[in-house]
């Protein structure tokens, strides 16, 4: 597939900057939807994958090239995998990602049981009526702190433990977090199957 522009479909800063070291060694012109005024998609559904859809087509519809989007969020075991594809406003609006830790911390009192992952599922479309969307999707597995890790990151980061590194999301470098991130592997199965088309 010879793609040499590609609009991103999130106002998420976090998001964007992990996407775009990501895409680097593409040599795509990778250009933000907030370059374009193109307002957030609604996300009315209720799977990561439709809500995916969704914003890429958004995106497409209205800059008039290929659209990446990603939808994720974090899945806890014992929540029956809530906040899931509402993560971003688990707590309500205005979004906030203090607000949204301490909800889940809340949710989670006294359980002893605090395992999660966070699931990222990437679409790209070629225009906006593509009827062969490429998909992929990535999970990165873990467990809820009790009280939150770390600086970095963005979102659930701080209160996410990788449990085999030792470390939250919060306290991993960029490219390590990139390297077994949910996004980070959903997208390098994505860049696999650009790669064969
Ligand atoms: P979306 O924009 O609807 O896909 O919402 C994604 C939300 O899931 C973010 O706003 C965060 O709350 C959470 N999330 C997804 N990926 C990450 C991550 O890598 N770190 C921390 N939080 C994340």
């Amino acid at each position: 597939m010879q793609i040499s522009k590609l609009v991103i479909a999130t106002g998420n800063a976090g998001k964007l900057k992990e996407i775009r070291l990501l895409l680097t060694p593409l040599q795509i012109e990778v250009l933000s939807q907030s370059d374009f005024n193109v307002p957030e998609a609604a996300e009315p559904h209720c799977t990561f994958v439709e809500n995916a859809l969704a914003k890429a087509r958004h995106a497409s519809q209205l800059t008039g090239l290929p659209a990446l989007a990603d939808d994720s969020g974090i899945c806890v075991d014992v929540l029956g995998g809530a906040p899931g594809v509402i993560s971003a406003h688990y707590a309500g609006e205005p979004r906030s990602d203090e607000r949204n830790n301490t909800h889940l911390l809340d949710a989670l009192k006294n359980q002893s049981n605090r395992k999660a992952h966070y699931h990222c599922v990437m679409v790209l479309v070629r225009h906006p009526n593509d009827p062969q969307p490429v998909i992929a999707e990535g999970s990165w597995f873990g467990e809820i702190l009790t009280a939150p890790r770390g600086d970095g990151g963005f979102g659930y980061d701080p209160l996410f433990l990788d449990t085999q590194i030792g470390k939250t999301g919060a306290e991993l470098a960029l490219e390590t977090k990139n390297r077994i991130s949910h996004r980070g592997l959903a997208l390098a199965a994505l860049i696999e199957k650009i790669k064969s088309l």
